[in-house]
C-alpha cells in the first residue's frame, strides 16, 4: 500500500487525477460501508458515485409507497454497536425517505462524504500490467488509479425499459420507479398508467390509486404477494433485541437467508403434514405478515407438489379479496411460488376493488406501441396522462457490463461474461486482478438480506486487504479452476431447487437477448463457512504476487 494520504474528494476539481489505494464505485450501502472499514486501516480510498448524493437504491428509487420489505430492525448495520443503538425506526418496514436518512445519518456519523466524488460516472476500469494499477476514467474525463478497485455498484441499479415503439411520441411525463424524480409527483385528477405488477408496482399501485383519477395497471404476469404487515415498531420489543443486538444479528446470520432467526423456517414438509394442518401453519404466517409465510415449510422451493399447496393458498386469498371473479382470475398467477423473488404488499387486491382502478392483461394482448396519448395494446387504445414504468432491473450484472473494464491481457469482462457471469465466490474474477465485487453474481446476495450479505463481503475484502498487507502481497487473483468449480457449484444448487423453472431476473430472463443463467447462489450460511475455510487454508482458490 503506498499509506499516501487520499485528496479529499471533495477537493478533487473535474480535471485532476487522483492515484489511491483504493478506489470504490458506488456508495449505497456497500460502498458507504467499504470506505469505512478501507479507511480504518489507513488506505487512500475514494468513492466515485454517480449519483448527487449516497444511498444507492434509496437515493434513486423514490416511487410512492417505496419501502424496504426486510423487517427493518434486521434491514441495518450491524458493524457499529452504537449506531445500532442509537437509531430508532418508525415502523416494520419504513418509508424510503425514513431509510434515505439513516443512510445520510450513516454518511454524516462517520464523516464519510469527503472521500466521495458524487455525480461522477465511471465509463472505464482497465488493469495496467506494468503497474499493476487499475486506470478508471469517468463522464467528466477525470482519470483516476488504484492498486484495489471495488465495485460497490448494487445488484438492482440500473433500470431496464422495454424498449416500445412510439415511446418518444408520447407527450405526457414517462417515469420509471428506479429512477423516480426528487420532487413530488401530483397524479391527482390524471388518467395513470404503469407497466409491470413486480415489488415497486405492487408498493407503488395501492398508492397511487389513492390520488390518480383513473389507474391502468398493465400486467403481464400475474404475482404471488403476501401481506406485508407493517405496523409500527413494538419498543418491547425493540428494547429486547436491543439489549443484545449482537446476538440477535449473529443468529440471523446462522439462517438460510440470512435473517428472521424469530420466525425460523419450520423443518418439516408440506406434505407431511395434514391438509388441514397446513393450511393452519400457512394461515398463522400469512397473519404475521411478510417473509416467514415462504419458511411455512422446508420444501416449498424444492418440491413442486410442496409448492403447488403455498400458490393455491395464495390464489385462495387473492379470490377471496378480489369481488369481481374475472378480475380476481387476472391476478391469479399459475407460476411455481418464490420462483420469482417474494413480493409483500400493503393492500395490493383490494386496490383492484376500487372502481377506479383497471387491469389490464398484455400477456395476451401485448402493448403494441406507445402513442402521443397514450398506449396501444393488440386489442385497445387506452388514453393516458402519465406513464409509469415499473419495469425492473437490468440486475446483478447490468451495472457492470455497461462500464468497459478490462483485466489482464485487455480481456473484457464483456468478453468473458459473454454465457453469462463466472467468477469466484461471487468476490473476484479470474484474469482481473485486485478487482472485488460486492454482492457479485455467484453469491447470495439478492437471496438474503442484503445488508447481512453486504457485510459479509466487505468484511471479507477487507480481511483479504489486511492479509496481503501482513504478508507483502500486492496482487491478488482467482484461479481458473477455482472459477470452475464455483459455477458449477452455484449451477448445481440453483438446479436442486424450483428456481431456475420460471422467468425471473434472478435468471436473466426479463432482459431480451441476456444469457439464461441462475446468478445469485441458495444459502447463506453454507457460503459464509466456505468464505472462512479458505482463508483459513491460505486463501484457497487464489494466487498471490508481490
Ligand atoms: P446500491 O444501493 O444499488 O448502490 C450502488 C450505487 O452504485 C448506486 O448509487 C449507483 O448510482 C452507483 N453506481 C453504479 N454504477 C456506477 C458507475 N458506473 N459509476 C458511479 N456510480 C455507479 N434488499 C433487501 O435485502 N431488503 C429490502 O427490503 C430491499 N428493498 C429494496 C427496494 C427497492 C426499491 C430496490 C430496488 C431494492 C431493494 N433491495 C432490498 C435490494 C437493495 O438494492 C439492497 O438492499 C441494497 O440497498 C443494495 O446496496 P448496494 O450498496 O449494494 O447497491
Ligand atoms: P421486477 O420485479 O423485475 O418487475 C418488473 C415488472 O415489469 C414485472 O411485472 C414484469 O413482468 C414487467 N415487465 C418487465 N418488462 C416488461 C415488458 N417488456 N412488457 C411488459 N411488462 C414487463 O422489478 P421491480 O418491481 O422494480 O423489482 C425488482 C426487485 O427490486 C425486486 O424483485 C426486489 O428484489 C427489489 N425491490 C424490493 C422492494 C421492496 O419491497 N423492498 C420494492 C421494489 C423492488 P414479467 O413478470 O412478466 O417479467
Amino acid at each position: 500500500m503506498t499509506k499516501k494520504t487520499a485528496k479529499l474528494a471533495s477537493n478533487l476539481t473535474e480535471k485532476s487525477d487522483g492515484v489511491f489505494d483504493a478506489v470504490i464505485v458506488g456508495a449505497g450501502i456497500a460502498g458507504m460501508y467499504m470506505l469505512y472499514r478501507l479507511r480504518e486501516r489507513g488506505l487512500s480510498s475514494l468513492v466515485i458515485e454517480m449519483a448527487s448524493d449516497v444511498g444507492g437504491t434509496w437515493h434513486w428509487n423514490r416511487y410512492p409507497g417505496a419501502r424496504c420489505d426486510t423487517d427493518t430492525i434486521e434491514y441495518s448495520y450491524s458493524f457499529c454497536e452504537e449506531l445500532q443503538q442509537e437509531w430508532e425506526w418508525s415502523s416494520r418496514y419504513p418509508t424510503q425517505p425514513e431509510i434515505l436518512q439513516y443512510l445520510n445519518h450513516v454518511a454524516d456519523r462517520f464523516d464519510l462524504r469527503p472521500d466521495i466524488l458524487f455525480k461522477t460516472r465511471v465509463q472505464s476500469a482497465h488493469f495496467n500490467e506494468v503497474t499493476g494499477h487499475w486506470g478508471l476514467q469517468t463522464d467528466h474525463g477525470t482519470k483516476f488509479s488504484a492498486q484495489f478497485l471495488i465495485m460497490a455498484t448494487g445488484c438492482l441499479s440500473t433500470p431496464h425499459t422495454p424498449a416500445i415503439d412510439g415511446v418518444d411520441s408520447f407527450t405526457g411525463p414517462i417515469y420509471h420507479t428506479g429512477r423516480w424524480p426528487h420532487e413530488e409527483v401530483d397524479f391527482s385528477g390524471q388518467r395513470v398508467g404503469i407497466i409491470g405488477t413486480g415489488s415497486s408496482a405492487v408498493q407503488s399501485i395501492p398508492v397511487i390509486a389513492q390520488q390518480a383519477d383513473q389507474l391502468m395497471v398493465f400486467q403481464r404476469t400475474a404475482q404471488y404477494s403476501v401481506p406485508a404487515r407493517n405496523r409500527p415498531v413494538d419498543p418491547e420489543f425493540v428494547a429486547e433485541i436491543k439489549a443484545d443486538y449482537a446476538g440477535f444479528r449473529a443468529r440471523n446470520r446462522l439462517q438460510f437467508s440470512g435473517q428472521l432467526s424469530h420466525f425460523p423456517h419450520n423443518d418439516f414438509s408440506a406434505l407431511s403434514v395434514e391438509p388441514a394442518e397446513r393450511e393452519r401453519i400457512y394461515e398463522e404466517r400469512w397473519q404475521i405478515g411478510g417473509f416467514p409465510f415462504f419458511g411455512s415449510f422446508n420444501d416449498i422451493l424444492r418440491d413442486q407438489k410442496s409448492n403447488d399447496t403455498a400458490a393455491e393458498f395464495v390464489r385462495r386469498k387473492i379470490r377471496a379479496v378480489v369481488h369481481d371473479p374475472k378480475v380476481a382470475d387476472m391476478l391469479c398467477p399459475t407460476h411455481t411460488i418464490a420462483c420469482k423473488r417474494p413480493v409483500l404488499d400493503s393492500s395490493f387486491f383490494e386496490t383492484f376493488n376500487q372502481a377506479n382502478v383497471l387491469l389490464v392483461d398484455i400477456h395476451s394482448a401485448p402493448i403494441q406501441e406507445i402513442t402521443p396519448t397514450g398506449l396501444r395494446t393488440a386489442n385497445s387504445n387506452y388514453e393516458l396522462d402519465s406513464i409509469i414504468f415499473a419495469t425492473g432491473f437490468d440486475a446483478m450484472t447490468g451495472t457492470l457490463l455497461r462500464m468497459d473494464i478490462r483485466g489482464r491481457k485487455g480481456l473484457r469482462l464483456q468478453e468473458k461474461w459473454s454465457e453469462g457471469p463466472r467468477n469466484y465466490l461471487g468476490l473476484t474474477i479470474p484474469g482481473f486482478p485486485n478487482f472485488f465485487t460486492v454482492t457479485g453474481p455467484g453469491s447470495p446476495s439478492v437471496l438474503v438480506n442484503m445488508v447481512v450479505a453486504i457485510e459479509q463481503h466487505v468484511e471479507w475484502i477487507a480481511d483479504c486487504i489486511d492479509y496481503m498487507s501482513e504478508h507483502e502481497h500486492r496482487c491478488i487473483e482467482a484461479h481458473l479452476n477455482a472459477e470452475h468449480e464455483w459455477v458449477d457449484h452455484v449451477n448445481k444448487v440453483a438446479d436442486g431447487t424450483l428456481s431456475p423453472t420460471c422467468n425471473s431476473w434472478y435468471l436473466g430472463a426479463n432482459i431480451p437477448g441476456k444469457t439464461r443463467v441462475y446468478m445469485p447462489l441458495h444459502g447463506f450460511p453454507a457460503y459464509v463457512k466456505k468464505c472462512e475455510e479458505l482463508v483459513a487454508n491460505g486463501y484457497e482458490g487464489f494466487l498471490f504476487s508481490s
